[in-house]
């Protein structure tokens, strides 16, 4: 498909900054603030004012479509973070514990490196791109909020970073999240024209060639162990066909992790282990169209290369 065109009002996701409250706190205060928190319904059944939390993604509570938080001191004060399930996948499968060395290549406004943060308990670093010097300045003031201080902000392209510079030749956790098409992104969608809304051959290509060159970039660094590629898009050259073209270059050196094993949306049958990817819709999965994928590196002393 060309565009997500869907009739779905998706359900409101806030993940609780763990850097400012637990989520017992959180959903204490949300209790106090007249909501409930419900065991059993599902996700469709939920009426105004409930809430669960969510099955796939630790600290993240969901509430029916619409519910507003704008206003919320939780909210205000950076203790809750509006963000869709789907893109928190990426930072929950990398998975990087605290004290560890990361880079997050194309890092802007940030709510991939706040999650990140918070799995680290703020303990380690994580070195964070972006060549936009307006979305970094967002950044900025959105980390700040949310309590973020292991991330060093970095202004410039990820594709000029030396793997070799000592700075960052121990990485070994990278989450790349690069400027794609943007065709799952269902708001956006709603209000595009026809014509506005498709995307070009030509504009699919360039970003598909910008996305494999970041991503052979990432699998290039001497130390990295894990890399999580994700997109905000419905499109097959942007995801499944950037994975088999860098799985093919580093051909022995990677593995794809057979990542979420419960959730049942996964990539498209385009190559034998697209299976491992996932695939989220706003049909299948009350999500944003996404795509997410883990790279880990073969342990030469320990695995059996398949
Ligand atoms: N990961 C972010 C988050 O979760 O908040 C969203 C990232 S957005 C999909 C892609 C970002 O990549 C944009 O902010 C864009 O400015 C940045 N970008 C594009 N080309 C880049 C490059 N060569 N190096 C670093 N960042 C780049």
């Amino acid at each position: 498909p060309d565009t997500v065109r869907s009739q779905v009002s998706l359900p409101r996701y806030v993940r609780v900054n763990t850097l400012k409250i637990t989520v017992e706190d959180a959903i204490k205060r949300l209790k106090q603030a007249g909501f409930s928190l419900v065991e059993e319904p599902s996700v469709e059944a939920l009426e105004s004012g409930q809430f669960v939390q969510d099955p796939h993604i630790p600290a993240l509570l969901v509430f029916p479509p619409g519910t507003g938080f704008h206003d919320n001191q939780l909210y205000k004060s950076g203790e809750i973070i509006l963000q869709d399930k789907a893109s928190c996948i990426p930072a929950h499968v990398l998975a990087p514990p605290p004290g560890a060395l990361v880079i997050d290549a194309c890092a802007a406004p940030g709510n991939k490196t706040s999650h990140m943060a918070s799995l680290m308990q703020n303990k380690g670093k994580i070195f964070t791109f972006d060549i936009d010097p307006k979305r970094l300045a967002t950044m900025r003031s959105l980390t700040q909020r949310a309590g973020v201080s292991c991330a060093q902000l970095v202004h410039g392209s990820f594709l000029d970073c030396d793997p070799e510079d000592p700075r960052y030749s121990g990485v070994e956790y990278i989450l790349l999240d690069p400027s794609c098409s943007g065709s799952g992104i269902t708001s956006r969608l709603d209000h595009l024209t026809d014509e506005e809304g498709s995307i070009t051959t030509e504009r699919l290509e360039s970003l598909a060639q910008f996305q494999l060159s970041a991503l052979k970039h990432a699998l290039s660094f001497p130390a990295v162990r894990r890399v999580a590629y994700s997109t905000c898009s419905v499109h097959q050259q942007e995801n499944e066909d950037v994975i088999q073209a860098a799985l093919q270059e580093y051909e022995g050196k990677y593995r794809l992790q057979h990542i979420l094993p419960t959730w049942d949306h996964r990539g498209m049958d385009t190559f034998p282990q697209a299976c491992r990817c996932v695939r989220a819709s706003p049909e299948q999965d009350m999500t944003n169209g996404f795509f997410v994928a883990l790279f880990e590196k073969y342990n030469e002393n320990v695995d059996v290369k398949e």
